[in-house]
C-alpha cells in the first residue's frame, strides 16, 4: 500500500507518494499526521489519500505516526483543497491552519558525542564537546541557546568530519502536551497513619518532620490533593513525596486536566424568551433545516439591523443543531470586542462552549481542539480560525457581524475570507451557513438579491433592558417610541441621525474639535446622568506633524507614512511598524519654529471633553488603552457600571455592544477614510457609521446620533443617517456597475515587496509585461490595472508595487508558477 502525502516543509509544494510499512498498512487513514523523510531531512506530512500504486517507482517510507488518531477529518481535507485553489496557495498552508500549533513539528538535527575530547582544535570546539558529554545528545536548537555568540555549527561540522560528533535529522518534540497534574492520596487508613510508630526517615530530622507535615495535611484532607498544593502547605518536596511512596504511605498517580480558559468563570444558565413577531416569522423560515431531516437549503443572510434580535435567533439555530445531535460553529469578529455576545453563548449553553481566542497559548488550544475531536465540546467560538476545530459532526456555522473585515486574513497565505470558506465548508457537510449583519457587505447581499442565499430580515429593533430601568421609572423617559412586539418585548425606534457640517461650523468662526451641536448634546446627556459615546473614524484620520511655514510632513523612515503625533507620553508614534520618535522642535528643511501637529486623535478628543466638562469622567477605548482581553473587558464593565459618562473611541467600539445608558452618540469626524483610493472606501463608511450609531437608543431612554463631516453630502453619509441600507445598496451597486468593481467582476491584487523601491519597481513591470503578453495571446477578458506603487506604498522598510486583474475569472491569468516574492490576494477586500 501506498498514500500520497503533502510534506511540511515551506517552501516545498506539492504532494509526494511513500510507501507504508507493514505495521501501519492498516491504520493509516487520510488526515493522519505522519513523519517522512524528505531529502536528508525528517519532516511532518499529511496522510491525503491511500493508494494502490505509485506514481513512481522507488518510493520511502512513511516513518511514524505522530497521532493515533487522524488529526483532520475529510471534511477538513476537502476544505483545505477548497481553499488551496480559491486563494491560490500552496495545500500544505491551507492544511498547516487546521493542525493545532504545537502538533506542527519543525524539522531540526540532533547532535550526540563519539569520541574523547582531545579531537578539539578550537575553544568552540571544546565547550561543544564538553556540553555533549555532560548533557548527552541534543538538537540544533537546544544548543543555539546554550552556546550564544558561538559560531559552532562550523565546529560541528568539522567534528562530524572526524568522526567525533555523530548528526541525525530529527523533528522537534510535540511542544504541545496534555498538562497533567500529580495527585497524591494515603495509601492506609488515616487512624492508622496518625497513631502508629512510622519510618519517615532519621528521626528527629527536618526531612521527617516535613513528611510528617505531608501526611498530616492529607490527612485533613481525606481526599486526594494536587501535589503543588502539599508542597505549598506542607513546606515538602518532590523528593519526600517519594520517600513516602516508597514506605508504602501514599499512593501518586496522574491525572490529565484540560487547561479550560474559562476555568473559575461561572454563569448562570439563561432562559430563552419568548420571540417577537418579526423573529418568530424569520425563525418559522429557517427552522427545518436544523430538523434531523437535515434538509439544510441554501445558506441564510439574516439581514437585521442593529438590534433587532439577530443573535436570539443565531441562539435558538445552535440549540435546534445540538438537539439533531450535531455541532455548531460561531464566528464573532473578535472574542474581546464582543464579550456580551460571547457570554451569551456561554450562559445558554453552559458546559458545551469553547473559546477560541488570540491570547490562549499552545497548551489551552490543543486542548480545546482535543476537546472538539472528541465530541466533549458542541459549540465553538472565536474569530476566523475558529472555523478549523475538528468537531466531529457540524450541522451549523453562524458568521456573526459577517460584513466585517477581520474576517479576511490579508498578512500571509491562504488569504482566504473566512465567510467565503464558511459558505463552501458548510455546502461540503450539508450544514447550514447562518450570516448575519446590519449592513451586510454589498457581494453578500448581491448573492441574496440572485437567489444563491437565502434572505431573511429582521427590520424592527427591539427595545430592550424595559426591566432594568423600570426601578428607575420616575426618570423622564426622553424621545422613546415603542410598541408591543409580541412577546414580552416592544419595538423601538431607530435613533434620529443629525449630520453637522462642519464647514460652516468653521465659517461661522468655531474652529474647535466639536460642533456646537455635539457640545450642546453631551450638556443635556451629562446633566441627565446618562452616557455618551464618542467615536473617531481612525481609518485614515490625519494626526501628522507638519511645519506651518513650508510644510514639510515628519514620516516614518522605515515605512514613509506620516506619524501620528501622541500627547500622553508626548511623542510621534508610526501605526504601521511601531516606530516612535520626539517631535523636532524645529524643522529641518526650513528652520523654522512652528512644528505643529493637525488633526485629532482619540487623547485630543477626552482632553477637549475634559476642558469643556471638567466634571465628566471620560474612558478611552483604543489600542493603546486595551490590549489584552482583560483589558477590553475592565474598560467596557466600567462603562456599563456607569464609572464613566463619556467613553471615547475608534472602530473597536462599533462592534455589536449593548449599552442602555448610552442616549448619545457623536462621530467626531465622519468622513475619514471616504477619500481613500479604494473601491470599498464609501461601502467601508457607510457599514462603520451604521454600527457605531446603533449603539445608541438601546432603551426606553431612547437616543441620538450627532455626525459631523466635511462632506455632509455624500450619499453614504446620507443613507446611514437614514437607516437606508437599501438605498445606498442601490447607489453603491450602481457606481460599481459603471466602475468594473466586484461584485460584477473580480478582482486578483498581486504584491511585490522589497527593501530597494527600484527592484520592487522591476520586478511590477516585469510581470506586467508577461500578463500582459499572456491575457492578449489568450483573447482572456481580464484587464490589468497597473503596475503601481501601493497607497501604503513602505511598509516595514519595504516598497511595495502592485498589480491588479479584473475579470470574471482573474485566476485564469495567472501563470502556473509565479516568480518568487509575489503575494496573491484573491477577492481583496483593501487595495491600498
Ligand atoms: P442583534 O444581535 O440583532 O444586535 P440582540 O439579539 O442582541 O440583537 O437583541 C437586542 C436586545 O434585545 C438584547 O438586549 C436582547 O437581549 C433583546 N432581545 C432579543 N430578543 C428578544 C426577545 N425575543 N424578547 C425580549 N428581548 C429580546
Ligand atoms: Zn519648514
Ligand atoms: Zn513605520
Amino acid at each position: 500500500m501506498y498514500a500520497e502525502v503533502a510534506v511540511n516543509l515551506p517552501p516545498v509544494q506539492g504532494t509526494f507518494h511513500y510507501h507504508l510499512p507493514p505495521d501501519l498498512t492498516e491504520r493509516l487513514q487520510p488526515g493522519h499526521l505522519v513523519v517522512v523523510s524528505f531529502g536528508q531531512q525528517r519532516v511532518q506530512g499529511v496522510i491525503l489519500r491511500r493508494l494502490e500504486q505509485a506514481e513512481v517507482p522507488e518510493t520511502k517510507p512513511v516513518l511514524e505516526l505522530v497521532d493515533q488518531a487522524p488529526v483532520l477529518t475529510p471534511a477538513q481535507l476537502d476544505l483545505a483543497r477548497w481553499m488551496s485553489e480559491a486563494t491560490h496557495s500552496a495545500l500544505i498552508e491551507c492544511l498547516t491552519l487546521m493542525i493545532p500549533p504545537g502538533l506542527a513539528q519543525r524539522a531540526d538535527t540532533e547532535y550526540a558525542l563519539c569520541a574523547g575530547e582531545h579531537l578539539a582544535r578550537t575553544e568552540t570546539d571544546r565547550r561543544l564537546l564538553a556540553l555533549l558529554a555532560e548533557r548527552g545528545p541534543l538538537r540544533g536548537r537546544q544548543i543555539d541557546r546554550l552556546l550564544p555568540r558561538h559560531a559552532w555549527r562550523k565546529s560541528a561540522d568539522r567534528l562530524v568530519r572526524r568522526d567525533a560528533v555523530q548528526r541525525t535529522p530529527v523533528l522537534d518534540p510535540p511542544k504541545a502536551r496534555p498538562k497533567r497534574v500529580r495527585n497524591v492520596r494515603l495509601a492506609r487508613p488515616p487512624e492508622q497513619v496518625l497513631h502508629s510508630p512510622l519510618d519517615l526517615g532519621r528521626a528527629g530530622s527536618p526531612a521527617a518532620a516535613r513528611r510528617r507535615r505531608m501526611l498530616q495535611v492529607l490527612v485533613n484532607e481525606r481526599e486526594p490533593v494536587e501535589a503543588f498544593w502539599l508542597y505549598a502547605e506542607s513546606g515538602g518536596t518532590l523528593a519526600d513525596l517519594h520517600a513516602l511512596e516508597e514506605r508504602g504511605l501514599v499512593v501518586l498517580s496522574e491525572a490529565e486536566v484540560w487547561r479550560d480558559p474559562l476555568a473559575g468563570v461561572s454563569f448562570v444558565a439563561a432562559q430563552p424568551p419568548a420571540l417577537t413577531s418579526d423573529q418568530s416569522r424569520a425563525w418559522q423560515k429557517i427552522q427545518a433545516r436544523f430538523g434531523p431531516t437535515g434538509d439544510t437549503g441554501p445558506a441564510v443572510l439574516l439581514h437585521g439591523v442593529t438590534g433587532s434580535g439577530k443573535t436570539e435567533i443565531y441562539l435558538r439555530a445552535v440549540a435546534a443543531t445540538l438537539a439533531a445531535g450535531r455541532q455548531a460553529i460561531v464566528l464573532v469578529p473578535e472574542i474581546a470586542l464582543t464579550p456580551q455576545t460571547v457570554r451569551r453563548f456561554l450562559a445558554r449553553f453552559p458546559g458545551q462552549v469553547g473559546l477560541i481566542h488570540s491570547q490562549l497559548s499552545d497548551g489551552e488550544r490543543y486542548d480545546t481542539w482535543r476537546r472538539c475531536r472528541q465530541g466533549e465540546l458542541k459549540v465553538v467560538v472565536g474569530p476566523r480560525s475558529a472555523l478549523f476545530v475538528p468537531l466531529p459532526d457540524i450541522g451549523l456555522i453562524v458568521v456573526d457581524e459577517c460584513h466585517d473585515e477581520s474576517y479576511k486574513e490579508e498578512g500571509a497565505a491562504p488569504r482566504y475570507h473566512a465567510r467565503d470558506a464558511a459558505l463552501a465548508y458548510a455546502r461540503q457537510l450539508r450544514a447550514t451557513c447562518l450570516l448575519g449583519s446590519a449592513t451586510p457587505d454589498l457581494g453578500t447581499y448581491f448573492q441574496a438579491q440572485a437567489g444563491q442565499i437565502e434572505l431573511v430580515s429582521l427590520p424592527q429593533r427591539i427595545l430592550a433592558h424595559r426591566r432594568d430601568l423600570e426601578a428607575q421609572r420616575d426618570r423622564q423617559i426622553v424621545g422613546a417610541h415603542y410598541r408591543p412586539a409580541g412577546g414580552e418585548a416592544e419595538y423601538a425606534e431607530l435613533p434620529p441621525v443629525t449630520i453637522v457640517d462642519m464647514r460652516r461650523e468653521l465659517r461661522e468662526g468655531n474652529s474647535s474639535l466639536f460642533s456646537r451641536e455635539l457640545i450642546q448634546a453631551l450638556r443635556q446627556t451629562l446633566e441627565a446622568r446618562q452616557q455618551a459615546i464618542l467615536f473617531l473614524n481612525r481609518r485614515g484620520s490625519a494626526t501628522h506633524i507638519f511645519c506651518r511655514d513650508c510644510g514639510w510632513v515628519l514620516r516614518c523612515p522605515r515605512c514613509d507614512t506620516s506619524l501620528a503625533h501622541h500627547t500622553a507620553p508626548a511623542e510621534a508614534r508610526c501605526h504601521r511598524c511601531g516606530y516612535r520618535r520626539s517631535t523636532p522642535t524645529a524643522c529641518p528643511t526650513c528652520g523654522g519654529a512652528r512644528v505643529r501637529h493637525f488633526g485629532a486623535g482619540t487623547q485630543q478628543v477626552q482632553a477637549e471633553v475634559e476642558r469643556l466638562f471638567p466634571q465628566a469622567q471620560t474612558l478611552r477605548w483604543d489600542r493603546d488603552t486595551a490590549r489584552s482581553p482583560d483589558q477590553h473587558l475592565l474598560i467596557l464593565d466600567h462603562f456599563i457600571d456607569h464609572r464613566a459618562d463619556v467613553l471615547v473611541g475608534t472602530q473597536m467600539i462599533a462592534k455589536g455592544l449593548d449599552l442602555p445608558l448610552v442616549t448619545l452618540v457623536g462621530v467626531v469626524s465622519a468622513d475619514t477614510g471616504l477619500n481613500l483610493p479604494d473601491f470599498r472606501a464609501a461601502e467601508r463608511t457607510f457599514q462603520v457609521l451604521s454600527q457605531v450609531a446603533g449603539r445608541a437608543g438601546r432603551s426606553p431612554l431612547g437616543g441620538r446620533v450627532i455626525v459631523q463631516s466635511y462632506q455632509p453630502d455624500h450619499y453614504a453619509l446620507q443613507a446611514s443617517a437614514h437607516h437606508d441600507y437599501a438605498g445606498f445598496y442601490r447607489l453603491e451597486l450602481e457606481k460599481r456597475k459603471d466602475l468594473g468593481y466586484p461584485p460584477f467582476r473580480r478582482l486578483l491584487r498581486l504584491v511585490y515587496a522589497h527593501t530597494s523601491a527600484q527592484a520592487a519597481e522591476q520586478a511590477a513591470g516585469a510581470l506586467a509585461a508577461q500578463l500582459q503578453a499572456s491575457l492578449s495571446a489568450s483573447g482572456s477578458s481580464s484587464e490589468l490595472i497597473g503596475p503601481a506603487p501601493c497607497f501604503f506604498e513602505r511598509q516595514a522598510g519595504r516598497y511595495r508595487w502592485q498589480l491588479l486583474i479584473r475579470g470574471h475569472r482573474p485566476l485564469d491569468a495567472l501563470p502556473d508558477t509565479l516568480p518568487p516574492g509575489w503575494q496573491v490576494d484573491v477577492d481583496p477586500v483593501s487595495v491600498l
